[in-house]
């Protein structure tokens, strides 16, 4: 396998959405996947570039048919990832990457033992309380129950192999870009995107 998986997780709050679009933007050959979900589509999203919105019965039936490489619940809706679509981009040679919760990471680590797991953590609770409180509008009932959330996504911090603090974000992306690009570095990597070179020198 050429490709390389990676493995997006933070909590609300912590800037993944951002940082990863600002990766794609420069990683042409990274491969976001986009998910399938139960949630309604938010301002602005449209069907298949976020997610590709689905309802509770489709997505049952998907589960059915074994489609999902990972599906859980988050927040009171369901998330799960394309098995075919993830598949067929490894065997490409694409690197490809998932941005799901912690539970998803667990079920792809499983059946990828070599996927790599990067974890985004705000710089502060101070900052993270400031992100997720938003523009004030929502009441203290939403913005604690927004925290608790997020602590319980960063209470798995410690099963992902890097961890990029989202202080600055041009010093993130860079942390990001640098995971992205020793990850092709790797033997594994290497030796069958060049199988030929390796075949002469060795
Ligand atoms: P949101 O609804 O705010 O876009 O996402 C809520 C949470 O669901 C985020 O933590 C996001 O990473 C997670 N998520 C999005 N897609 C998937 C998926 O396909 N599988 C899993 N397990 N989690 C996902």
């Amino acid at each position: 396998m050429a490709g390389n998986l990676f493995i997006v997780a933070a909590p609300s709050g912590g800037g993944k959405t951002t940082l990863v679009r600002m990766l794609l933007e420069q990683e042409s050959s990274v491969h976001l996947s986009i998910s399938f979900t139960t949630r309604g589509p938010r301002p602005g999203e449209q069907n298949g570039r976020e997610y590709h919105f689905v309802d509770t019965v489709e997505f049952q039936a998907m589960i059915a048919r074994q489609e999902f490489l990972e599906w859980a619940e988050v927040h009171g809706n369901f998330y799960g990832t394309s098995k075919k679509w993830i598949a067929d981009q490894l065997a490409d040679g694409h690197d490809v990457l998932l941005e799901i919760d912690w539970q998803g990471a667990q079920q792809v680590r499983k059946l990828f033992p070599q996927a790599i797991g990067i974890f985004i953590l705000p710089p502060s609770m101070e900052e993270l309380t400031r992100r997720l409180t938003g523009r004030g509008t929502d009441s203290a009932d939403v913005i604690a129950r927004r925290l608790a959330a997020a602590h319980a996504e960063m209470r798995h911090v410690g099963e992902f192999d890097y961890v990029i603090i989202n202080d600055q974000l041009a010093q993130a992306l860079d942390d990001l870009r640098a995971v992205v690009r020793a990850s092709r570095l790797s033997f594994g990597v290497q030796r069958v995107r060049h199988a030929a070179l390796f075949e002469r020198l060795i």
